[in-house]
């Protein structure tokens, strides 16, 4: 049964090519009351225009909880729902429009979560690193492996006009600690739409492979990491290996911090706020 459903985005994956799909983008967001949704799949650049969301912008759209995905926040979305509400909600005051909504979800240790998932299927979660101490660049194909190839190929011949979607010949690793007595330390994967997007500006940009993993290390570690960022990471898992990665980061200014660089008002929207 499809219900309506109004979600805070907070979560955009980067694209893998589908068969099915064309692409497939991993979204989650949170309900009003703080709880977790997947909507999985959408074809999100695939989709007219006005159906496009930011993260942290409310959108409404039916959802239909997902027969194939065992996962306990996984819903189906009836894409051409969607509905984008407003503007995506701003950085002002250290966040707090953001805050409101996000950080009604209590933070967990990546060893609570692995519980929870046996138990109960939980497969999101907010983690509010104790330390992250790496971001671990390591060069991966150049090219999407051979079935997604396959599957681009099948499409360029007989399916609508795809749009270029480039693979990113690397990847990108958090090291990170938890506030969890148990906790031995992550190595996880980031999968945020961001560090693709930033990759490929960056590439443009300075016309240098490794120069633009750099860029990416220096902005999602040096700048979402600092000591002055009140750093949390939205994780999930992959529905066929079951394993956590990082889907997003959300960094709000620590309060007390801001007052302290007057030059630069806390509501200054940077390249990553939409
Ligand atoms: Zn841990």
């Amino acid at each position: 049964m499809a219900e309506r459903q109004r979600v805070l985005i907070t979560v955009k994956t980067y694209p893998l090519p589908s068969e099915k799909y064309l692409e497939l983008v991993c979204t989650a967001g949170m309900l009003e009351d703080g709880s977790f949704i997947r909507l999985y799949p959408v074809d999100y650049r695939y989709q007219p225009y006005w159906r496009w969301y930011s993260k942290y912008q409310w959108i409404e759209v039916e959802v239909e909880k997902h027969d194939k995905d065992p996962r306990k926040e996984s819903y189906r979305p009836r894409v051409e729902t969607i509905q984008v509400l407003g503007k995506p909600l701003d950085t002002a005051n250290c966040w707090a429009a953001r805050k409101a909504i996000v950080l009604k979800q209590l933070p967990a240790s990546m060893e609570t979560l692995r519980e929870l998932q046996e138990r109960d299927g939980t497969s999101l979660g907010l983690v509010k690193p104790r330390e992250v101490t790496d971001l671990i660049i390591e060069p991966d194909s150049e090219e999407w492996k051979l079935k997604w190839k396959a599957d681009i190929e099948q499409l360029r011949l007989f399916g609508p006009d795809r749009k270029p979607l480039e693979k990113v010949p690397f990847k990108f690793r958090y090291c990170f600690t938890c506030e969890d007595e148990r906790c031995k330390g992550h190595t996880m994967m980031i999968e945020d739409w961001e560090v693709g997007q930033l990759y490929w500006n960056q590439l443009k940009r300075l016309g240098n492979a490794e120069k633009a993993a750099e860029s990416v290390r220096k902005k999602f570690l040096g700048e979402l990491c600092r000591a002055d960022k009140d750093t949390h990471f939205f994780v999930g898992t992959v529905l066929k290996y079951r394993t956590w990665i990082v889907l997003g980061v959300f960094w709000p200014p620590k309060e007390g911090t801001v007052k302290a660089r007057t030059p630069r008002p806390s509501a200054t929207p940077s390249l990553f706020d939409t």
